[in-house]
Order: structure tokens, then C-alpha cells, then sequence
């Protein structure tokens, strides 16, 4: 059977690539071919950055409240379109429908943020900074920018970027992860669609050398990027060379602690879904337990309720849990647990060699406990990106607040307990960036942004927010002097009449 090579997207059509170098996008459930994502040649490339700089010129001179009106039409598209998108989003991600639906749902959430975007692109102004003399800043595009992302949430990273970039006046380049293309190029289709012009959104396809040839290319003028520590790192590097902005969301290792006072039952279920929902592959994934105290002893509930997690289909009635990425990533993580285990640590429960009836070429895994684990352990040192929770136990809340604190990373992070003071003390003295108390994904809503700290982003610009409005603008600063001349007493002044 053909499978069929996506297209790129340049200047508002679909292009066939004349690359003949391709990647198959596989199902993770399967290992069946789905398409396959060509690596743009550099010819292509230049094309895309060419039409967008010439697109931009004209879009930057567009009212932005017009721009906004565009933006209208896109979020009634998307959400028109939602189930259709999760659907790819299950058969190339695997996730589970609900998952694939929340996938799509927290982008348009970005999107509805951006109707707003007169007002979130205000400057400020102060008058009378002398005699007759006024400052006020004005907030610009920066041009074309371009938005590198991962497999893991295939609609909501790119609109993380797209929605904003476009509403502050920008011209984008998206490049999707080349193992979920599809959901990404519906979102553009729809753009254009809804009403952005020829050339201000934009496909291009490949791995590293589409995301280098972004960082590199002088006319793009500021890149964001999602995806792991390594290579944001790496983008980072190149961008910063480049003489670019750039904001990198990278690598996560999430601590839920649990206080003796938690609410047992919330905790456990909090907990568990955050830690083995969307088979654990969301970097906001809680992938260490961190038990205060006699709170240890909710260890044998939260092994038994994981046991009633079920592995399957993204797309069967009842899944909770899809296979992850890839084959390679399902031999990565039945490594790190075996070696933690080699190393000494107890494995309550696992999910190695589960067999889903049906899919028995799928990357599955279930959910899989791991205890008396240490911070030289691989299941504590690595971001596993599985279904799989690490158990630490610890004295005291100010125990926990140290064993969290000296983690490098700074993406989430939860406390359950029922003390008030508790969790005041915890929100004040954890370096992580997004807290939940009792709340076990903190993730901000749009009109927040995504606070991440550490070792987790690069960049002093957050994602979405005001912070984004900030990343994709340029602000210019006016300085004026207008004296007043009485022209009534002016010879030979202008009269007016009422
Ligand atoms: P990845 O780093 O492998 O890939 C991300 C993007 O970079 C893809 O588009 C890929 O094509 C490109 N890429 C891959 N290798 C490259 C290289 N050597 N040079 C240049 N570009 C390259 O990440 P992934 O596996 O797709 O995503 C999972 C990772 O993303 C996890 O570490 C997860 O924590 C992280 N993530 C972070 C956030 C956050 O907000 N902090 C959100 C989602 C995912």
C-alpha cells in the first residue's frame, strides 16, 4: 500500500517536497506506517522563510483588533474541528481520546487568550517626565519566528506559539515533531482557513536539520522551542550564537509529597493519573512520591489501585493507559527499571511485558511503582517519560522541601496535605515553578504563563502569558517635546471657525 508524504505548507499551499529523504510516522500501537514526513531540502526552506518575510511586511501594517477578528474565525475552526484532530493525535501519539481532546482544548484555551491581544499588546506612558515632555513605549513584531516542537502534546505546544506569534503580528514557521506531524498541519490549514494570509503560517518538515536550519537562518528572528534538556540546550546554543531570541521549555522531573494529614483518596488518585496518565509522557508528569512520615503506609493502596489501571488502544473504550512513543522509548524505560532495581531498589509493582489483546506489536507498558529508591538511582536521575513512579520517603515537610529543592529540574511540582501552614511554608521555600497543593498538574491557564524554573527552561521569556506577548514582540521607546504656541495670537495665524 502508498503512504502517503506529507506536504510542506509554504506560502499558504500545500507543497510536494522533492526530498527523498523521509521518516515514517509510525502507530505506536502497531508499528504500522501512518505517512511519512519529508526533511525539507534547503531550497524548500529558503522558499518558506522568503514568503514569510514578504507576508510579514504586508501583516505587521494590519489593525490589530482586524488581526484579531482572524483569530475569531481560527478559534471557532478548531473548535469545530477538535474531535477530528484528537483523532490523529490518538492514532500517531496513542494517546487516549480524552487525553487527545484535552490536548486540542488547552491550545484553544492560547487561542481564546489571544482575542485579547489589543490590550495584551498596550505599551506603557508616562507624561511630563520634563517641562513639555512625554515617554511612552510601543510594543512591535519581531518579523519572522519560528517554533520547533515535541511528539507529546502534537496540538497544544504548537499553539502554545502559533496564536500569539501571529496576534502580535508575526509571520510563523512551524516545524512539528517528525513522529506526529498530522495534528500540527490541520491547526495550520485551519489558520489559513480562518483567514491568515499567504505566507504567515507556515510547514516545514525534518529533524535536526530543519530545527538548525531555523535556529541558524538570519531572517528568523527568534525561535521556541519544546522538547527534552539535550537538545533545547543545544537550540539554545545555536540560537544565542545566531544573535536570536529564543525561550527553550526543556526536560521536567516532577515531585508530588504527600503529608501524613493528605486526604488519602485524592492524593492517591491525583497522584496516579498525573504520574500514569498519557502513559506518563506529559512533562508535567509527577514521576516521584515523595511520602512524609507515617504517610509511607499509603504505599500498599497506591500499588493496589494502580493495578486497576488499564493498558490498551488509545482509541478502545476504557484505556487509561496508551503504549508510549516508540519502541526505542519502550526499551529505554524497561532499562531504567531494571537498572534501579539492580541497584537496590524494590519494585512493588511491574508493568513490563503487559500484552494488550489485539496489539501485540504495540509499545505497551504498565503502570510500574518503584521504592526505597535513591537519588543515584536511574529511575530518579533520568526523566523517564513512562508510566512509572519513583517512592521516596522523608521525616519531615522540611525534609521534603530539601529533597525537592536539590533536584536541578523546576517544571511542577504538588503537595497534599490539609494544613494551611503546610502548604504555606511549601509555596514559599520550593524552588520549582508551578506548585499545586492538592492539586496534582498545576499547569497556568493562559492569561498566566508557563512558569517553569531551573533546569527546565532556557530563556528569559516564559511561554504564553503576557511574558509570550513580550518573547514575540520588540518594544520601542519615544521620548517627545511638543511646546504649546498660542496660534489665535500668531500673526497671520490660521482662523478657525466653530
Ligand atoms: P526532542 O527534544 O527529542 O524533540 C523536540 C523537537 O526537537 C522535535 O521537533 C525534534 O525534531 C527536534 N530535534 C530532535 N533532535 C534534535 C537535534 N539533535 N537538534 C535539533 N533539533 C532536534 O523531544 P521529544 O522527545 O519530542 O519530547 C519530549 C521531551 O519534551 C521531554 O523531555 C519533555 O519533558 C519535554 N517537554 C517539555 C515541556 C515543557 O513545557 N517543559 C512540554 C512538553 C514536552
Amino acid at each position: 500500500m502508498d503512504v502517503k508524504v506529507l506536504p510542506l505548507i509554504i506560502n499558504g499551499e500545500e507543497v510536494s517536497s522533492v526530498s527523498s529523504d523521509l521518516i515514517d510516522v509510525v502507530d505506536p500501537s502497531t508499528q504500522q506506517v501512518l505517512c511519512r514526513v519529508p526533511c525539507s531540502t534547503r531550497e524548500e526552506m529558503e522558499l518558506i522563510v522568503h514568503s514569510a518575510s514578504e507576508a510579514q511586511k504586508k501583516w505587521r501594517e494590519v489593525p490589530v483588533q482586524q488581526r484579531t477578528r482572524v483569530m475569531i474565525k481560527f478559534q471557532t475552526l478548531l473548535v469545530e474541528h477538535k474531535d477530528r484532530i484528537a483523532d490523529v493525535i490518538v492514532r500517531e501519539n496513542g494517546k487516549t481520546k480524552v487525553d487527545a481532546l484535552g490536548d486540542v482544548t488547552r491550545g484553544i484555551e492560547v487561542v481564546e487568550h489571544c482575542l485579547g491581544m489589543p490590550t495584551l499588546m498596550m505599551g506603557e506612558a508616562v507624561e511630563q517626565i520634563s517641562r513639555d515632555m512625554d515617554t511612552f513605549t510601543i510594543r512591535q513584531p519581531l518579523g519572522v519566528v519560528g517554533g520547533i516542537a515535541p511528539f507529546n502534546f502534537p496540538a497544544m505546544i504548537p499553539l502554545w506559539m502559533m496564536p500569539i506569534a501571529l496576534g502580535t503580528g508575526n509571520a510563523f514557521i512551524l516545524k512539528p515533531s517528525e513522529k506526529v506531524p498530522s495534528a500540527g498541519m490541520m491547526i495550520v490549514k485551519l489558520a489559513i482557513e480562518a483567514g491568515f494570509p499567504k505566507g504567515i503560517v507556515s510547514v516545514l518538515h525534518g529533524g535536526k536539520d530543519a530545527a538548525d536550519f531555523i535556529c541558524n537562518h538570519p531572517a528568523i528572528r527568534a525561535v521556541s522551542f519544546v522538547g527534552s534538556s539535550l537538545v533545547g540546550r543545544a537550540i539554545y546554543d545555536m540560537c544565542t550564537k545566531a544573535g536570536k531570541r529564543v525561550q527553550c521549555n526543556m526536560g521536567a522531573k516532577n515531585h508530588a509529597v504527600v503529608m501524613p494529614d493528605a486526604n488519602k483518596e485524592q492524593a492517591i488518585n491525583g497522584i496516579l493519573g498525573a504520574a500514569f496518565g498519557a502513559a506518563g509522557q506529559r512533562c508535567m508528569a509527577i514521576s516521584v512520591c515523595v511520602f512524609v512520615g507515617s504517610a509511607s503506609s499509603f504505599l500498599p493502596e497506591f500499588v493496589a489501585k494502580a493495578k486497576e489501571y488499564r493498558v490498551g488502544h488509545g482509541a478502545a473504550e476504557g484505556t487509561d493507559i496508551g503504549p508510549v512513543i516508540s519502541q526505542a522509548s519502550l526499551k529505554r524505560i524497561e532499562q531504567i527499571i531494571q537498572a534501579s532495581v539492580d541497584a537496590g531498589a524494590t519494585l512493588d509493582l511491574d508493568g513490563r511485558g503487559v500484552k494488550v489483546e489485539g496489539f501485540d506489536k504495540g509499545n505497551f507498558i504498565g503502570p510500574t511503582i518503584i521504592s526505597g529508591v535513591t537519588t543515584s538511582m536511574p529511575c530518579y536521575k533520568e526523566e523517564v517519560f513512562g508510566p512509572v513512579l519513583s517512592v521516596v520517603c522523608v521525616d519531615s515537610l522540611e525534609a521534603a522541601i530539601h529533597f525537592v529543592n536539590a533536584n536541578d529540574m523546576g517544571n511542577g511540582v504538588a503537595l497534599f496535605t490539609q494544613n494551611g501552614g503546610a502548604a504555606r511554608k511549601f509555596q514559599h521555600e520550593i524552588e520549582v515553578g508551578q506548585i499545586g497543593i492538592n492539586v496534582p498538574v498545576p499547569v497556568p491557564l493562559p492569561f498566566f504563563c508557563w512558569s517553569s524554573s531551573k533546569g527546565s527552561i532556557l530563556g528569559e521569556h516564559h511561554f504564553y502569558g503576557k511574558s509570550s506577548v513580550h518573547f514575540y514582540t520588540q518594544i520601542k521607546t519615544s521620548v517627545c517635546r511638543w511646546e504649546f504656541k498660542d496660534i489665535q495670537s500668531d500673526a497671520g495665524a490660521m482662523h478657525f471657525s466653530g
